[in-house]
């Protein structure tokens, strides 16, 4: 067995690996760069040690520090998680080298597997159903360019080193296709430090659905069942489940033994998914995962085991646990990634303090998370706080208590997806099966939310702030200005939500609230308002209202009935609304590097041109130009950092 395991990662992923190795009785080693010293996993570890300064490639991509920190803490194997350094083959065997065990399979696994191109034509050789494409070794932007005219639109290009959905663009019109194959060709040299792009055809509406396989070194090989992940935004999974829905029995089989012969083709090892895409009874081959995935907890949920227990077991040299007719299927699980990223605003990622994250505790649901209450959020990787599963004997029953534990997840601080989340969760599109990948790009306005802001919400959040005031706790009202005693005296609050400007007046008679009034909607009447530690209720209208509320520096966070509200007071002294209107201008939303400029100084853009682009927790954000004009000056150049709200450029009206 193995007695001492260093993580090679971060975040939930790290915790959820020490939790399992500290049942088996392994003592647990951390690392960290220099922006997560305080980070969860580290708390979570036995010890921890520093790998180096916050950029991913001097800290958890940097094999030596990682190989020094192992060396240094005596730790005997190392777990790489998933991204960083888990798909990386030179990685695998210099642990070989080092006396290491590294848990995964053998480098020449995930080397047959680093490189989509070849994969694919040598799956396709071992009878393994692929898309039609171009997978081939020349790579020039010209002969691409005739392949891809060749092969027809629309296709979709990849980077042949890629992962996570990244630096994929799809080309549906000929004028997109050169644009789009240099921005592909550009990401992957910056991002996998490999410019290979493979061409296929683009499936317009397809389903994502994959096979968890396990294998050991003594030529046992399973399959765990499958996984549907086609809740994605942007080719990143948010939603995913097991079993697939609605694959028919015949088609299961098939999937599952194609799952099998992929394994074996490369004499894998340990836990590995093959990803298909599922279009009209056909399924095709895309790539194999050579690691643990995030969504493996599904297959957790309906199998009962433990993937990283078997990982380790395997990793140590024993066979598998259990044989495949021995795997037991049972009920349905949906996990959701609540992810560090605003729905209202695109999706940019935001990082920061976290005032709160309080996550679900209810039963048949888990919790797989990377941070909590007072955790910083770096701006440095990617955006997952935490996955939360829930289990069900039917499908129904999983997503309808996933969707609950999603109301019960409270964010304040930073924007989250969670509300988003149980939204999708929640639609007939979902619960009824019919969706698929595109649906989330294609149709994402749906899961919007409400735009309007609900009166009640308003006046609860009023009376929050009338909690805050400095006065004695039993009798608030006595020390606020303008009370008089017997006197209704209005107290006016004005908010910014949702893009809107909220006004409140509150009525007061002997030192009571007794009504309110949302402008343009009609008084309600108040009683009954009570303030509790974590919120306020109170008789509004007939009915009495809970709301949760947080109060950090002017924002007052307001959960009910399923929605959160951020309530910004508009106090002329935060500049709050300001700073929020130069979203959309020549200002960088998020912190981040620069990685292309494509326009000089001089250069005359219409509105919609890309200006700059800059690339932050794992993404790209263009910044495109407002109006005609011309470029005056450029305040940064490709590879700067650019903190927050900096004007990136300037830029002359035609
Ligand atoms: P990565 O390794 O970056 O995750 P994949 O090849 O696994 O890339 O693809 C990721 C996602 O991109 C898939 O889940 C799917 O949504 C989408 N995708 C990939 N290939 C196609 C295709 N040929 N047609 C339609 N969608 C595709």
């Amino acid at each position: 067995m193995i007695k001492s395991l260093l993580v090679a990662n971060r975040g939930e992923i790290a915790c959820r690996i020490f939790r399992t190795a500290r049942r088996m009785g392994a003592r647990t080693v951390a690392v960290y760069s220099d922006a997560d010293a305080n980070a969860r996993h580290v708390r979570a570890a036995d010890e921890a040690w520093r790998l180096g300064p916050a950029a991913a490639r001097d800290s958890y991509l940097n094999v030596a520090a990682v190989l020094e920190a192992a060396r240094a803490s005596g730790a005997e194997a190392i777990h790489p998680g998933y991204g960083f350094l888990a798909e990386n083959a030179q990685f695998a065997a210099a642990c070989r080298n080092a006396d290491l065990t590294f848990v995964g399979p053998p480098p020449e696994s995930i080397h047959a597997m680093g490189s989509k191109i070849l994969a694919k034509l040598r799956m396709a050789a071992a009878g393994v159903p692929v898309l039609p494409g171009y997978a081939g070794e020349q790579q020039e932007l010209a002969h691409l360019e005739a392949e891809a005219r060749r092969l027809g639109l629309p296709l979709i290009i990849k980077p042949a080193a890629g992962g996570g959905g990244k630096g994929m663009q799809i080309v549906r019109k000929p004028a997109e296709l050169a644009p789009a194959l240099a921005a592909a060709r550009r990401l992957a040299e910056s991002a996998f430090g490999d410019g290979a792009l493979l061409l296929e055809r683009y499936l317009p509406a397809p389903r994502h659905v994959e096979v968890q396989v396990f294998a050991d070194a003594h030529g046992n090989r399973i399959h765990l069942g499958e996984r549907d992940c086609s809740i994605q935004r942007r080719h990143q999974k948010l939603i995913e489940e097991a079993p697939a829905p609605e694959v028919p029995a015949e088609v299961r089989e098939r999937l599952r033994a194609a799952a099998l012969v992929v394994a074996r083709e490369i004499g894998y090892v340990g836990a590995g998914t093959v990803e298909f895409l599922f279009d009209h009874g056909e399924f095709f081959f895309m790539e194999m995962n050579t690691r643990l995935q995030v969504e493996h907890t599904v297959t957790e949920a309906v199998t009962g085991l433990d993937l990283v227990e078997w990982q380790l077991r395997v990793a140590a040299g024993e066979t598998l646990p259990l044989a495949q007719h021995e795997i037991r299927f049972a009920g349905h699980a949906i996990e959701a990634r609540v992810c560090a990223e605003d729905p209202a605003r695109g999706f940019l990622p935001s990082a920061g303090r976290l005032a709160l994250l309080e996550w679900p505790q209810s039963e048949s649901v888990r919790v797989d998370a990377g941070f909590g209450t007072g955790d910083t959020v770096p701006d440095s990787y990617d955006s997952l706080l935490g996955k939360v599963i829930a289990a069900g004997r039917t499908r129904e029953e999983a997503a309808a208590r996933l969707a609950r534990a999603l109301d019960e997840t409270y964010c304040a601080g930073i924007a989250t997806n969670e509300r988003w989340l149980a939204r999708i969760l929640r639609a007939p599109v979902f619960l009824e099966a019919r969706h698929n990948i595109a649906l989330l790009d294609e149709h994402l306005a749906d899961f919007a939310g409400p735009a309007a802001v609900p009166p009640e919400a308003a006046i609860l959040a009023a009376l929050a702030l009338h909690a805050d005031a400095p006065a004695a706790p039993a009798s608030p009202w006595e020390l606020r200005d303008g009370f008089t005693p017997n006197l209704v005296t209005p107290i006016v609050y004005t908010f910014s939500v949702r893009g809107e400007r909220v006004v409140v007046e509150l009525e007061y008679a002997e030192g009571r609230p007794t009504g309110a009034t949302v402008r343009g909607h009609e008084r309600q009447s108040l009683a009954g308002v009570a303030w509790q530690p974590d919120g306020v209720a109170a008789q509004l209208g007939g009915e009495r209202r809970f709301a949760r509320c947080l109060s950090v520096d002017a924002h007052l966070y307001l959960w009910l009935a399923q929605e959160q509200f951020d309530f910004v007071l508009d106090d002329p002294r935060t500049h709050e609304f300001t700073a929020t209107a130069a979203v959309g201008g020549l200002t960088t939303p998020l912190p981040g590097v620069v990685v292309a400029v494509p326009v000089a100084v001089g250069a005359r853009v219409s509105a919609g041109d890309v200006l700059m682009v800059i690339e932050a927790m794992k993404m790209e954000h263009a910044i495109t130009a407002p109006h005609a004009g011309t470029v005056k000056t450029l305040h940064f150049a490709r590879g700067d950092r650019v903190p927050e709200g900096s004007e990136l450029l300037e830029l002359t009206p035609e």
